[in-house]
């Protein structure tokens, strides 16, 4: 794709996020945009940073370790992926925010990684609401007395809550979900007195459905850049 069409593909997704922030009552710049880069090489994403954007995501450790080095130092990278507990340290080293903890033994572990490292990351706790099999995440039981133990680890600092809905023919069937995951929130937040802002949903099939339903940050990749060719890495 033309560099042209990948600066005009940015724009329009976030003429698309503004208007869908403000039928949902908030200020466009109340929603944040994950440009999710996995599998596109160094210089196709550095053409989403000259036009202006600094907030990026991948979904797998080592493809980002090769990529980053090799893109402007002034970047914020965000992990979308399924995070090994023994490649906490390393994650860590590159990625500020970890949308994908999706086990307790992970959140403890990242909490002293980060503590040894002298890091505050922000995480997202990814819920798996539909018990689906092939993706990651804490189902409803328990719930709250995970919720509990991660808010009050010191290091990790615990933003909200991420979703991965199952995918959908059309982008309203997403609805649902979307605003189930935002209940779920506004109860956790009320049964356990703590704050929880961040609502980690929507991808480029349904990003403005997420965002009219509580989305605080969406995740968008094929909008921009086109199809991904590589279809062996773009599972989750
Ligand atoms: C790939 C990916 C996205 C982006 O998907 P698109 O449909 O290309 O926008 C968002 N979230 C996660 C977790 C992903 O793995």
């Amino acid at each position: 794709m033309a560099d042209l069409d990948i600066a005009a593909n940015l724009e329009e997704v976030r003429r698309r996020v503004a208007l869908a922030a403000e039928r949902s009552g908030r200020a466009p710049s109340a929603v944040d945009l994950l440009v999710v880069t996995k599998t596109w090489p160094p210089g196709v994403i550095a053409q989403v940073v000259e036009a202006g954007h600094s907030l990026l995501g991948e979904n797998k450790l080592q493809e980002a370790e090769s990529k980053i080095p090799e893109l402007p130092t002034s970047l914020q990278w965000h992990f979308i992926g399924h995070l090994q507990r023994n490649k906490a340290r390393r994650a860590l080293g590159i990625f500020d925010v970890i949308h994908s903890v999706d086990s307790l033994r992970l959140a403890r572990h990242l909490d002293r990684i980060a503590g040894e490292m002298g890091k505050r990351p922000q995480v997202y706790l990814q819920i798996n609401a539909e018990g689906e099999q092939t993706k990651g995440g804490f189902g409803l039981d328990d719930l709250g007395e995970t919720v509990r133990e991660v808010v009050s680890l010191e290091r990790i600092h615990l933003a909200g809550l991420m979703s991965i809905p199952p995918a959908v023919a059309h982008p309203e069937d997403a609805r649902d979900s979307f605003r189930r995951l935002r209940e779920l929130r506004d109860g956790l937040e009320k049964e356990l007195e703590v704050s929880l802002p961040g609502l980690s949903m929507g991808m480029s099939h349904d990003f403005e459905v997420a965002i009219e339903e509580g989305a605080t940050i969406v995740r968008v990749g094929s909008s921009i850049f086109g199809p991904r060719k590589h279809l062996r890495s773009t599972s989750h």
